[in-house]
């Protein structure tokens, strides 16, 4: 699982970031610093769906993998 943000929607509101600060790091303006398919380690995917949820303004997005990868 990878996720992405779409920096022209994100209004640096941050509910991602509360779900989770690794997952969903903020710039120094508060903005989402996710950048373009970041690799969801394992055992994170139920929270990677609840920040995706959480953003008021659906800036973020889950990009399922390839299934068997390597
Ligand atoms: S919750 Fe949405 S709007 Fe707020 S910082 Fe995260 S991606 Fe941006």
């Amino acid at each position: 699982m990878k996720i992405s943000v779409d920096n022209d929607v994100c209004e640096a509101h941050g509910h991602c970031n509360i779900v989770d600060r690794e997952l969903f790091p903020l710039d120094e303006d508060g903005y989402s610093d996710v950048g373009q398919g970041k690799q969801v380690p394992a055992g994170k995917e139920g929270l990677a769906e609840q920040g995706v949820e959480i953003c008021p303004v659906l800036a973020l997005r889950i990009d399922e993998d390839d299934a068997g990868i390597g």
